[in-house]
């Protein structure tokens, strides 16, 4: 299949994508994220229960950025928009920046960033490099309220939602990437696009629980499949 470039495609990622950068998945690992159990460090109660114990976590996640750098699958995805230019959107649930590392512009981090954070009592924003690390519990320099990470924990809309469902619903392509099928609203991606008549794709390394939506899926790693799918479609 060859992808024609006035086609309109929208890309969906999860944290499978950057398993080939080093990062480790959710559900491959029994639910947890980097061994915490995601009440004790990824829901709003859990922040108001113990926020040192919360930015440790972060922290450690937002280090660990360091040592991480986008894999093939990144780049094919780069590789994409660079065909389909302002045809192409990417949607990601993952809160790395490895996409826009990559070079991919139109990324929409529905879940955040673990680059910023900002203040819980009057939401002005910092990038993580402004923040004084050192401490325990970072202080917001305006009101001196507890900064937070900019992470959308369980229970928390997810960014940019109106813009992702109007984006779903005129396209002509959806690619899911790397997701298990299982964190809702995304989860509910695949049925929207098929409503509106989009062919659907997905690589995933096993069937997402809603596999069924999906009109074209290939198994196995994003960094294996995805370069040469990417190739296929855009005719090198
Ligand atoms: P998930 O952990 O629930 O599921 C990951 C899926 O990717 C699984 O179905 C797994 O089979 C698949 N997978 C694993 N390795 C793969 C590979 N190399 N190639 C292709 N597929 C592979 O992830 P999710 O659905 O994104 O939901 C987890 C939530 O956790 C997200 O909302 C995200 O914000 C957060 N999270 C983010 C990161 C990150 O930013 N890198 C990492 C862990 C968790």
């Amino acid at each position: 299949m060859r992808i024609d470039k006035d086609s309109k495609l929208v890309v969906l990622t999860g944290a499978g994508v950057s398993a080939e950068s080093g990062l480790k998945t959710f559900r491959d690992n029994d639910g947890l994220w980097e061994n915490y159990h995601v009440e004790q460090v990824a829901t709003p109660e859990a922040f108001l229960a113990d926020p040192e114990l919360v930015w440790r976590f972060y922290k450690q996640r937002y280090f660990q950025l360091n040592e991480v750098k986008p894999n093939p699958a990144h780049h094919a995805l780069k590789k994409l928009e660079d065909y389909l230019e302002d045809n192409l959107w990417l949607v990601t649930q993952n809160v790395d920046g490895l996409h826009l590392i990559a070079g991919n512009k139109n990324v929409i981090e529905m879940h955040g960033s673990l680059r910023t954070c900002f203040c819980s009592r009057c939401h002005q924003n910092y990038q993580m490099v402004e923040v004084n690390l050192d401490s325990a519990i970072p202080l917001c320099e305006k009101c001196g309220g507890y900064l937070r990470p900019d992470i959308v924990w369980f229970g928390e809309v997810p960014y940019h939602m109106g813009r992702i469902y109007n984006l779903l619903q005129n396209t002509d392509y959806f690619l899911v990437i790397g997701t298990s099928g299982i964190v809702y609203p995304a989860a509910g991606f695949l049925m929207i696009a098929m409503d509106s008549g989009a062919r659907t794709i997905g690589v995933n390394f096993e069937a997402p629980r809603n596999a069924s939506m999906i009109d074209e899926f290939h198994s196995g790693k994003a960094g294996e499949i995805l370069p040469g799918l990417v190739e296929r479609w855009i005719g090198q």
